[in-house]
């Protein structure tokens, strides 16, 4: 929400910013703040922009259970059938087609002194240049007294998959800043990124981190500051600090997740043979996917979250002409439109998940201003406003419990009717 296109880290982003000229980012008013618009005519299924965040990070639990990712880009680094065969608990499975997985493993390389994985020699030096030489624990493996090391032991002990925010991209924020030359230039850039009073800030970072979080919330800043205390950020280094940056990530953050499998499976899908073929080859992959979730239930990806500051400008509708996808097996992010685009029209995308933005107008708005702090007023809020007022208590009490149903399911199947 409501940042702009701001100045660009490194190289890598500057490239990024001349790529996407059929966009830009322009200021709306004082309730809706910036939003992102069409210099030209789109047709459905073009790529509107593309993105790579200013930081981004793997779930630590995700990390611990084997799910290896890139540190920089997370590009998925395990081969299709290494991970068919663990997600299936199969280990003697043989993928057909291995041509149809694209990773290139001979590139693959890793921190000479901690050992952390990176898809290339490129992510490496970009991780060192960016932060990894405040965040390198120096050994593998790493001592467990080292600070770095305490802060992520205590954090994964307070938050249990499935997870939605890490303190490891809190830790990289940081990091950046300390190693910029220019300081100014990177602390403008995370500046940008939508920020709510500060009364709501808390309350959101609390909602975020469970009610349990409260008193732990002093003892995750302390150890913070151990580790990573910079003099011009001090203002970060304070428990009502953590929580702002916890509420930013909130609300500014976009989820990631990649899988050379999935890559796999969609190459397979491009695949032109006979139909015998075609149908064993389906039924293989219906069957592996059915192994998959026996064995590992919904967790199929390497997942984490990251800010990126194009993304973060667009505002939300229920009804978006614009979608994230990932399609590199990596974070670089692609917005592609949904139906047709005219020059001049906003670009929006829709903040809800899957389940949830099927429900009805009463829930999204709760959903909306109870996670990103605002109120919905996109065309299908405004044509079902009405609904609104006929919301009972005794609705509300339907709606918490379908809530609490969906929390239990996990595999968006529950739906409200
Ligand atoms: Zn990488
Ligand atoms: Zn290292
Ligand atoms: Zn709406």
């Amino acid at each position: 929400m409501a940042a702009s296109m701001g100045m660009c880290l490194n190289a890598r982003d500057a490239a990024d910013c001349t790529k996407n000229e059929g966009i830009c980012v322009r200021f709306i008013d004082n309730l809706r703040g910036k939003g992102v618009f069409a210099n030209r005519d789109f047709k459905s299924n073009d790529t509107l922009f593309t993105e790579n965040p200013l930081v981004c990070a793997q779930f630590l639990w995700n990390e611990f259970y084997r799910y290896t990712a890139c540190e920089f880009c997370m590009r998925s680094m395990e081969t299709a059938q290494d991970m068919a065969r663990r997600l299936s608990a199969n280990p003697s499975l043989v993928l057909p087609h291995p041509e149809c997985c694209t990773l290139q493993s001979e590139k693959h390389t890793a921190c000479p002194q901690c050992q952390v994985p990176y898809c290339s020699t490129e992510c490496r030096d970009q991780a060192v240049a960016q932060y990894h030489q405040v965040l390198c624990v120096g050994q593998s493996p790493p001592d467990p007294e080292h600070p770095l090391v305490v802060l992520q032991e205590t954090w994964k002990n307070m938050h249990y998959p499935p997870e939605t925010a890490s303190i490891t991209i809190i830790n990289k924020m940081i990091a950046t800043v300390k190693q910029a030359q220019k300081k100014e230039h990177v602390l403008s850039a995370f500046n940008q990124f939508c920020q709510k009073a500060n009364n709501e800030e808390q309350e959101l970072a609390h909602k975020l981190l469970g009610s349990q979080f409260q008193e732990q919330i002093d003892t995750l800043q302390g150890m913070l500051a151990g580790a990573l205390y910079e003099d011009c950020i001090s203002q970060w280094f304070t428990p009502e600090g953590l929580r702002s940056l916890i509420a930013l990530i909130g609300m500014n953050g976009q989820g990631v997740g990649t899988s050379s499998l999935s890559v796999y499976v969609h190459n397979c899908d491009a695949l032109d043979l006979p139909g015998d073929e075609r149908q064993a080859l389906d039924s293989f992959i219906d069957q592996l996917y059915v192994d998959i979730e026996r064995e590992s239930g919904t967790f199929l990806n390497c997942e984490g979250s990251a800010l990126y500051q194009l993304q973060s400008c667009c505002n939300h509708s229920c009804q978006p002409n614009a979608e994230i996808q990932f399609n590199d097996n990596n974070s670089t992010l692609t917005a592609v439109a949904l139906r047709d685009i005219t020059e001049g029209e906003e670009i929006c995308i829709c903040y809800l998940d899957e389940c949830s933005r099927e429900r009805s107008h009463h829930s999204r708005q709760k959903i909306l201003r109870e996670n990103y702090l605002f109120h919905c007023s996109c065309v299908k809020c405004l044509e079902q406003c009405d609904d609104a007022d006929q919301t009972s208590s005794d609705e509300e009490e339907e709606e918490e419990d379908e809530e609490t149903q969906d929390a239990v399911t996990e595999d968006g199947t529950v739906m409200d009717t």
